[in-house]
């Protein structure tokens, strides 16, 4: 499968998913052969398997907070590219993202007692998206969801493994974007109007 095919089929898993045309489920799927990766959000309002009416052995999903993508995450898209020629790979925000607020939060107030050390840890890597969004000319916590995902596709092209994919056209990183309250996943995700962080 190539990479617009797979984002097509990903695209068309959600069309299902909105319209409750759920496949069922199949345990018969003999390979390891994802079309596709995703790295999402914990959120658990964005499973990506339901949204994207996904059967066992179809999408490698890995999900961290706010889709960070910290080196054994790109280690493991990296091995998906290599060893699985998963032709595609995508990152899915979304609307509504409580950890992107409690991020911004952090940034106009300051650290809080409850949230701790390991909270911190998860806010800290957050950071360089909001303090974009605030060092910008119009100062617009919204466009933090947007940045942080351009900061996340910057982060998997860096890598030496997924940027020769990439040139070779083997593979595809898109970012898609999921509005929470109906499901839709949109690959241009401007379209959803006010993406409240
Ligand atoms: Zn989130």
């Amino acid at each position: 499968m190539d990479p617009s095919e797979a984002l097509a089929k990903l695209l068309e898993g959600n069309r299902r998913y909105l319209e409750g045309r759920l496949r069922p489920i199949l345990h018969a799927n003999p390979e390891n052969k994802p079309y596709a990766a995703v790295l999402g959000c914990c959120d658990s309002r964005v499973p990506p398997e339901l949204l994207f009416d996904a059967a066992p052995g179809d999408l490698l999903v890995l999900r961290t907070p706010a889709h960070i993508a910290e080196p054994t995450i790109v280690g493991a898209l990296e091995h998906a590219v290599q060893a699985d020629g998963v032709p595609l790979i995508a990152v899915l925000g979304h609307t509504g993202c409580r950890l992107l607020g409690a991020a911004v939060e952090l940034h106009l107030k300051g650290l809080t007692e409850a949230q701790g050390p390991n909270v911190h840890a998860v806010l800290r890597l957050l950071q360089p998206s909001v303090l974009q969004a605030f060092g910008s000319h119009a100062i617009d916590p919204r466009k933090v969801p947007k940045l942080h995902l351009e900061a996340t596709l910057r982060t998997l092209r860096k890598s030496f493994t997924l940027a020769r994919a990439l040139q070779s056209g083997r593979l595809q990183i898109v970012p898609l974007m999921c509005e929470v309250a109906t499901g839709r996943v949109d690959p241009a995700w401007e379209s959803l109007g006010a993406i409240a962080a």
